[in-house]
């Protein structure tokens, strides 16, 4: 084998002392020939040290790392490019002090060549290049684009759960009971957060277990077992149950730790970590929810914050839905008392009705008989009038609760036809005056007829339900004034009295059924409530209107206005 002729002391000059790379010469038998003060400076060996041995006695971690093998390629006439990202050193060299704590090995890339003498291969050279600097800045660089990848992929999460939350909120708002909402919570909310398998459980009636609401992901016979919690058994819903907290449970270790109880139900369900989170409302907690996870987790402040923000929403969802099944309830109890108190009225004005006519007709003809043959002394005269007056009354009062009841069940028609108001009005007045001799009734007619398109007997019970409680509601007596007077397309008839007035706050309720006024007591005015409710459908029923105004202890008036007939 032939070696480069006098290679060290000819190339010594030739490559340098100031050369920037390292560069090695050795002969064809790889023993070194060639070795600069760059190498000598990095790998801390002096030439003296280096020329004359073998490449691989120098470096036997070159074989090692299978890398001897370049070096008979360039033997065999072939240049070989190392480049740092393959192999990141050919030489072992420490890096230079400033990114010694950061590289083991100087980062290098190397070419390594036939050395030829003419065209013969004489050995081969090493030219070793330093790139750690340059590795350096492109770790860093590398960091830095992991770095913004991971905040731009938590802020696609923070993001993505945010509306994940809303479509929480938007499922929730449709949700009434507390199963559909239980599904919501742990459906959309558990697979925000990454969970496989969901509970809501909410205290039972007995206040010491908790009971299993709705359940999803896992087995059947799990969630026959723990139907029922009870709480003084240790499990993250029992516990989360009795200190109003959330709890979390990273890992498998952990359960088996804390909950050993739970250790067949986390391997049947295949849950490596779990959360039980407080529904409350108002410092009352109306439920737990749990969540468990397919893995280990480490739930950091994002997370349970979106926990304690779905909780949150969960709880208000349900307090929601235990206020609208309470109302719905009330109102269905209210519903049933009102339809009751109906069915009761309508029963008892029919069973009144026939007894009552017997008794007033068998009344009116003892009468008229009694008065035909002059047999009743005036004080029995005076009896008999009193009877038929407080019967015509107890006939009237069934009258109106039938005529309730018929209102209620839709069965209220009205009979119009073309009549005069004014003939109407002083019937009614007439028949009235009698009845009480310390009342004046002043009726201000109008000249001529007032025709409308009316049904007679409606109006007509209009009219005495307002005279008679102008006369009932002024107990001191008094005048009472009856007008009417006439616009363009309606006719406003008005009665005012002077009587014990009605209360402000009381007017806006007044044509409501059963209602009365407070001072209808203190004055001990019976009456039961429904005379203004029948007159308000009446009028509007004709197309009018009905209202009331009065200043406090002065009376008050009652204004109708009837649309005009059209002849
Ligand atoms: P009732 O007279 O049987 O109580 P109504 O339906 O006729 O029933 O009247 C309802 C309530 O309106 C009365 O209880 C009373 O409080 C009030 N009211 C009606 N008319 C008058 C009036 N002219 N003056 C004072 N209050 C009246």
């Amino acid at each position: 084998m032939s070696a480069p002729a006098e290679p060290h002391g000819q190339l010594s000059d030739l490559i340098g002392d100031l050369s920037p790379h390292g560069v090695l010469i050795t002969d064809r038998d790889l023993v070194v020939r060639g070795w600069n003060s760059w190498l000598a400076r990095h790998t801390r060996q002096p030439a003296a040290m280096a020329l004359g041995r073998p490449l691989f006695e120098l470096f036997p971690d070159l074989a090692a790392r299978q890398l001897d093998a370049v070096y008979r390629q360039a033997l065999a006439g072939q240049t070989v490019v190392l480049s740092h990202r393959l192999h990141r050193y050919l030489l072992p060299m420490p890096a230079v002090d400033e990114y010694a704590g950061q590289f083991e090995q100087m980062q290098q890339s190397a070419q390594v060549a036939p050395f030829k003498q003419g065209d013969a291969i004489a050995g081969t050279i090493t030219v070793v290049n330093d790139v750690t600097e340059r590795v350096a800045r492109e770790q860093e660089l590398q960091l830095l684009l992991t770095q913004e990848r991971r905040a731009r992929a938590e802020a696609e999460r923070a993001v993505d759960r945010v509306e994940r939350l809303l479509q929480v909120t938007t499922a929730l708002s449709i949700a009434l009971t507390p199963v559909e909402i239980a599904r919501v919570i742990v459906a959309q909310g558990g697979a925000a957060l990454g969970a496989h398998a969901g509970v809501v459980a909410q205290l039972g009636a007995d206040g010491d277990a908790l009971e299993i609401v709705y359940a999803a992901g896992y087995p059947l016979e799990t969630i026959g077992q723990w139907r029922r919690i009870p709480l003084e058994i240790p499990s993250p819903l029992a516990r989360s149950m009795l200190s109003g907290e959330p709890v979390f449970v990273e890992s498998r270790a952990q359960i088996a730790a804390q909950y050993p109880l739970l250790k067949a139900v986390v391997d049947d369900a295949g849950t490596h970590s779990l959360v039980a989170l407080p529904l409350r409302v108002y410092e009352h907690t109306l439920g737990i929810l749990g969540l468990s996870f397919p893995v280990e987790q480490q739930f950091g402040p994002e997370d349970r914050a979106f926990a304690g923000a779905l909780a949150y929403q969960g709880a208000q969802a349900l307090e929601r839905a235990r206020l609208f099944e309470a109302e719905h309830e009330a109102r269905a109890r209210a519903e049933a008392a009102v339809k009751a108190r109906d069915q009761f009225l309508s029963i008892a004005a029919h069973e009144f009705r026939t007894p009552l006519t017997s008794l007033l007709g068998n009344a009116q003809l003892l009468q008229r008989r009694m008065q035909k043959e002059g047999s009743l002394t005036e004080r029995h005269q005076r009896l008999l009038t009193v009877t038929i007056d407080q019967g015509m009354r107890l006939s009237r009062m069934v009258s109106m609760m039938l005529d309730v009841s018929r209102l209620e069940t839709g069965r209220f028609a009205l009979d119009r036809r073309p009549l005069d108001l004014d003939q109407l009005l002083r019937r009614v007045v007439e028949e009235l005056e009698p009845t009480s001799s310390h009342h004046t009734i002043v009726y201000n007619n109008p000249d001529g007829p007032i025709v409308i398109d009316g049904d007679e007997m409606r109006l007509e019970q209009v009219f005495y339900n307002l005279l008679s409680n102008a006369i009932k509601y002024s107990p001191a007596g008094g005048q009472i004034h009856v007008d009417v007077a006439r616009d363009d397309d309606a006719v406003i008839l008005s009665v005012q009295d002077h009587g014990i007035g009605i209360p402000q706050e009381a007017l806006p309720q007044l044509f409501q059924q059963f209602f009365r006024a407070p001072n209808v007591d203190e004055h001990k005015i019976s009456g039961v409530g429904i005379g203004l409710y029948i007159v308000k459908e009446i009028v509007t029923r004709h197309g009018g209107e009905v209202s009331a105004t009065s200043l406090n202890d002065a009376g008050s008036t009652f204004t109708v206005r009837l649309p005009l007939g059209k002849g």
